[in-house]
This record gives structure tokens, C-alpha cells and sequence, in this order.
């Protein structure tokens, strides 16, 4: 059976650093970071990728649908017993309702934990604007509070480090505004169904402490 842990929480209040301290802390765990597969996508310029360029620059959701395609293609190349940390999926109830229906199709799997990682609106704009990016593995960095070794260099694999195009703090905004009006409803929706557990997450480590206790017992 599949297994999705789902990370959710506003642009900056760490789903990206979490999931691969995750991945760290406890085997077995796959993160699937939507935004990181459209950033790919766009790379490559593939279909998908053009097409998400122009929500992506404005800070805007790109298409349930075409969200939906990219998250099920890839869990149908991976095995049938994988456990995926989802960070930046889903956005909306409606992918909500699509990540169900795959998941109960074919008896797939189940989302067995909702992490809501709260984080205060300026601590966000902060951590965005000095965030940096490794074009090579996607490991995420800040200019003060997670620093790379030596500057502009990637500690885990070498690749260049860079800024997002759209961690600027106009988009920064939009984003946040996105979120507070199409994302924060996902967290009704977790709550009813049991699984969400909110978590201070202005400190790395004890993020990280208050969600792997969980991750491996199950
Ligand atoms: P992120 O890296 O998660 O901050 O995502 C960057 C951008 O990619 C977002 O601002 C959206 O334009 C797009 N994006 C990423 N994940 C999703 C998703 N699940 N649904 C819609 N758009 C997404």
C-alpha cells in the first residue's frame, strides 16, 4: 500500500527543509515536491512546464488537473508500497479530492498524516527572500539561517546555488495571499478527516522532533 505524509503550511514555513530532514532522520521515505517537478518541467520545456511558466511567475496555482497528471504519473512509476512526503501537494480541496480518489482506486494506499507547519506571515516573507536553491538536487539554503559551507555552493552535492524567480517579494505576496485564500481550506478538510496535526515550526530541529516520532511509527 502507498502511504502519503503531507506537509502543509505557507510558501517559507519550511515544507522543503522538513521533508528532506525527514528523509534524513527515518528510511524509506520519498519526497515528492510538486513545485520542484514543474521547475523541471520548465527546465526541460516540456508541454507541462510552458504551460505552468505562466502561473508560476505570477505566484499563481497551476491547473488542478495538471498538477494531478504529474503527482500520478510519478507514484504510478514508483513501487506500490512507497512512502512519499508530499510538500506543495495538494494546494487546493480539489487536488485533496483527487490525491483521495487515486489513492482508493485500486485499494492504492492512504494519506496517513497531515502536518500543518505554522510559522508567522513575516517570519515567511523573511525566510523567502534569503532562501537559495541547488540547481543540481534541489537542497534548500538561506543566505543567514541555513548558510552553505562555502557561498554559492551546494553542501550536499556541489551544484550552484540560486534564487527562485519567483522568491521576490512582490510574488512573495501573492503567494501568501493564494494560500490564505485557496490552500488554508485544506486544513478543514485534513481535520475532519483525523489527520492533522499542527507544529510550531519556527526552529529546525524541533519541527523535525515533533513530526519523525510519528512518521516512524507508523
Ligand atoms: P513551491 O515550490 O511549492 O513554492 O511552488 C512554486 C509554484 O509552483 C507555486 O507558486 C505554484 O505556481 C506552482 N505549484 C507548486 N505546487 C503546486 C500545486 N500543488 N498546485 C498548483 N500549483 C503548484
Amino acid at each position: 500500500m502507498l502511504e502519503a505524509i503531507i506537509l502543509l503550511g505557507a510558501p517559507g514555513a519550511g515544507k522543503g527543509t522538513t521533508a528532506d530532514d525527514l528523509k534524513e532522520a527515518v528510511s524509506g521515505l520519498t519526497h515528492v515536491s510538486t513545485g520542484n517537478m514543474l521547475r523541471e518541467a520548465l527546465q526541460a520545456k516540456s508541454e507541462v512546464g510552458l504551460e505552468a511558466k505562466q502561473f508560476m511567475d505570477k505566484g499563481e496555482l497551476v491547473p488542478d488537473d495538471v498538477v494531478m497528471k504529474i503527482v500520478s504519473d510519478r507514484l504510478d512509476a514508483g513501487p506500490s508500497d512507497a512512502r512519499y512526503i508530499f510538500d506543495g501537494f495538494p494546494r487546493t480541496c480539489e487536488q485533496a479530492r483527487l490525491l483521495d480518489a487515486f489513492l482508493a482506486e485500486d485499494d492504492r494506499g492512504q494519506v496517513s498524516h497531515v502536518f500543518l507547519l505554522e510559522v508567522p506571515t513575516e517570519v515567511l516573507v523573511d525566510r523567502i527572500a534569503g532562501r537559495l536553491i541547488c540547481r543540481d538536487c534541489g537542497a534548500v539554503y538561506h543566505v543567514t539561517n541555513i548558510p552553505p559551507k562555502v557561498e554559492g555552493v551546494c553542501d550536499e552535492c556541489g551544484g550552484e546555488l540560486y534564487q527562485r524567480a519567483d522568491d521576490n517579494r512582490e510574488t512573495v505576496l501573492n503567494r501568501l495571499e493564494v494560500y490564505n485564500n485557496q490552500t488554508a481550506s485544506l486544513i478543514d478538510y485534513y481535520a475532519q478527516k483525523n489527520v492533522l496535526r499542527r507544529v510550531k515550526a519556527l526552529n529546525r530541529e524541533k519541527t523535525l522532533d515533533a513530526i519523525r516520532d510519528h512518521v516512524q511509527a507508523s
